[in-house]
């Protein structure tokens, strides 16, 4: 097997290093590449002919991903984090001491480790891909760029810039990289080749191949910084800060002195949990791309050729779900056929999608064309046609069982045998609607979040007679459209409302106990939820939640009562943001407590209660009720209910996730 870097001497001296990993479709800095560079460049280092160093990758979409995560996963100690960092420096910096100019020549991603090669380099060219995507991301998996990154990048575009992209921890593309400095040029991939080559020949003449290191102003940059990062953070993470004191420390002083405080700031970092859990959740993002059905069908082989795609859906009802759903899914190119019972249904579902695709365009995700095309793939009905040559129809009319019921006796008979028939209920039993059609096999739960456009996940909801083509299939889908997913069992609540809920109705009765609202929320805000969960009973609406502990208590019984406060609540009209006044009162930009609440929910005297038993209480609740989850079996593993509740309600990923974070205090 070739080894994953190579290079020849052409007859101008010019060295072409190879970077192609033969085990792998991407070039990662793993040990046997790391090894392999280094080997690679004390070979060059005795080239009595060379006269230049070009650097690219022949892998389609990589240049190199970064290092490899696992390895820096299993290490755990100080000194074995100093030693690594240390290690792919002097790798690194092996490259500054070639003595003849070195180009990298960029195509594909280009990432961490893979953009700190780009960095010791002298000069750096970049395809104009969109594969071409580069960057330091190091601080979204809790670590610093430790292989000369926090180093090298100031001296090229300035500390601010440098910072700025440092703590923003995205890859950006090429043509926005050339833009803030991170690299020298761009030119078209089937020009790189020789553009390096012309750079290497025109830097072989220069004596001072290294441009004079920028130096900027600084002012107040560091104390400013260091503050939104507090602020963001609420200081639950080291990282960001590690990385703005190395730039603040090293920016002065020599390269070698600033390395040397780069490898100890990232030894103190790598071992930390928070950076060991959010790199968790990157193996949780990884894993769930693959998430399949093969575990819910232990019995049924897989079928040996791919689902088949999904071309045309339908949505049934126009309303908050289902307006949300058709815009999805058309602007993922889908053509969606939308209904609902009157006109002025249909129409008030279009101008919630138009204002989604305006929205779009507005941020710049979208063109105003893209738009208009977007809005007219959606074809709104009072009637059934074009239903018929739908793949796959997603119900979302009002949560009643007395009205999904005709939709799907209707559907039964309109639609092709073999089309998928789901639904977007919140807690009907998906078996009870499967009831009402033929095929039951075909029916299934597809569970989005509200709003659609922004959370990020689905549930797919398996009840006992759905078969695993129809699971497959949806399965498929639901990646095409860009959503992570996790497969549940039917059971009342599926996985997320049945832990969120319960967790909100309890706060609610701590409330009803005489803890005050914002001792609640802050804990639970200060604990990294993206806000405490009375504020989040506001957004979702009291009716909803008030409507979904009733169903959960249906099925649960006493263990989940519904609290008398929501209760109250409810009756009182309180609906949260909706109605103007829930918890809060929301009348201009910010909200205040409610002054009514006292006398709605005649609370019982104040009572302090420490925000260490305010977390206690409230995370163990959704603890509890994940574990039962767990050994119901509406979910197979502790990884699923970590990534669910990641992706479902924003649970902190600096804790990994709610069972990582039940195991780290014992539970
Ligand atoms: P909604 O009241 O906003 O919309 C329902 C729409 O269905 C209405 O426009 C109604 O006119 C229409 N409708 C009723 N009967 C119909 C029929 N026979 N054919 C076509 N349209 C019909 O409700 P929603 O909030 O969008 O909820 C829809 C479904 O999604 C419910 O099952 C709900 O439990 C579920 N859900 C809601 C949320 C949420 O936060 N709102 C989140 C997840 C799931």
């Amino acid at each position: 097997m070739n080894p994953p870097i190579t290079y020849s001497l052409d007859a101008d001296g010019i060295a072409w290093v190879v970077l192609d990993d033969p085990t792998s479709k991407a070039n990662v800095f793993k040990r046997e590449f790391l090894a392999c560079f280094k080997e690679v460049l004390q070979s060059l280092g005795k080239e009595s002919t060379l006269k230049a160093v070009i650097i690219l990758s022949a892998k389609e979409t990589i240049f190199i991903a970064g290092a490899d995560i696992r390895w820096m996963y299993d290490i755990d100690s100080k000194q074995a984090a100093y030693d690594f960092a240390r290690e792919g420096q002097s790798t690194l910096d092996s490259l500054t001491r070639l003595n003849v100019p070195v180009i990298v020549a960029i195509h594909g991603a280009c990432a961490g480790g893979g953009y700190e090669l780009a960095l010791a380099c002298d000069f750096r060219i970049a395809s104009d891909s969109p594969k071409t995507q580069i960057g330091l991301p190091e601080i979204s998996l809790g670590l610093i760029p430790g292989w000369g990154g926090c180093v090298r990048l100031p001296r090229l575009v300035g500390t601010k810039g440098a910072l700025d992209h440092i703590l923003k921890a995205q890859l950006i593309p090429s043509a926005e990289a050339l833009k803030a400095g991170l690299v020298d040029e761009l030119v078209a991939p089937n020009l790189l080749k020789e553009t390096a080559r012309a750079a290497a020949l025109r830097l072989m003449g220069q004596s001072d191949k290294r441009p004079a290191p920028t130096v900027c102003e600084v002012g107040n940059l560091f104390a400013d910084t260091r503050k939104q990062v507090l602020k963001r953070t609420r200081g639950h993470q080291p990282a960001p800060l590690k990385a703005l004191d190395i730039v603040e420390q090293g920016f002065l002083k020599s390269t070698a002195e600033s390395l040397e405080i780069e490898a100890r700031a990232f030894s103190e970092v790598l071992p930390t949990p928070e950076c060991k859990n959010l790199m968790h959740v990157f193996f949780l993002r990884d894993a769930n791309k693959k998430a399949g059905v093969d575990a819910w069908f232990p019995s049924v082989a897989a079928s040996s050729q791919k689902p088949p795609a999904i071309k045309r859906v339908g949505v049934i009802g126009a309303g908050v779900m289902g307006s949300g759903i058709a815009q999805w899914c058309s602007l993922r190119g889908h053509e969606v056929c939308l209904r609902d019972v009157k006109p002025e249904f249909v129409d008030g579902g279009m101008k919630k999608i138009d204002a989604l695709f305006q929205e779009g365009v507005k941020r710049g995700k979208l063109s105003s064309e893209q738009a208009i095309q977007g809005v007219a793939r959606i074809k709104a009905t009072t009637g059934w046609d074009g239903f018929d040559a739908c793949d796959l129809v997603i119900e979302a009319v009002v949560e009643d069982i007395n009205i999904k019921r005709p939709v799907f006796e209707h559907l039964s008979k309109i639609m092709r045998p073999d089309a998928i028939l789901a639904t977007n209920t919140s807690a009907i039993p998906i078996d009870e609607i499967a009831s009402c059609a033929t095929n039951p096999e075909r029916v299934l739960g597809i569970h989005f979040f509200n709003p659609v456009s922004r959370m990020p996940m689905v549930e797919i909801l398996l009840g006992p007679r759905t078969g695993r083509p129809a699971a497959e299939t949806s399965t498929a889908f639901v990646k095409a459209i860009g959503k992570p997913l996790v497969v549940c069992k039917d059971s009342p609540g599926f996985l997320v409302n049945r832990i969120l809920l319960p967790y909100m109705n309890d706060a609610c009765r701590l409330v009803m106990d005489g803890v005050s609202v914002q001792a609640i929320d802050d804990t639970l805000l200060e604990f990294g939820m993206p806000m405490g969960p009375l504020r989040l009973s506001d957004e979702v609406g009291v009716d909803v939640c008030h409507h979904i502990m009733r169903v959960l208590a249906h099925y649960f019984g006493d263990r989940m009562k519904v609290s008398e406060a929501l209760t109250r609540m409810n009756d009182a009209v309180l609906k949260g943001r909706k109605s103007g006044k829930g918890f809060y009162c929301y009348e201009g930009s910010k909200e205040t407590l409610n002054p009514d609440l006292a006398s709605v929910i005649q609370s019982n005297p104040p009572r302090p209660m420490p925000p260490d038993e305010i977390r206690a209480r409230l995370m163990g609740v959704m603890i509890d009720e994940a574990n039962m989850c767990l050994k119901e079996g509406v979910v197979r593993t502790p990884d699923e209910v970590d990534f669910a509740m990641i992706m479902g309600t924003g649970f902190p990923t600096f804790r990994g996730g709610l069972m990582r974070y039940a195991r780290s205090i014992g539970k």
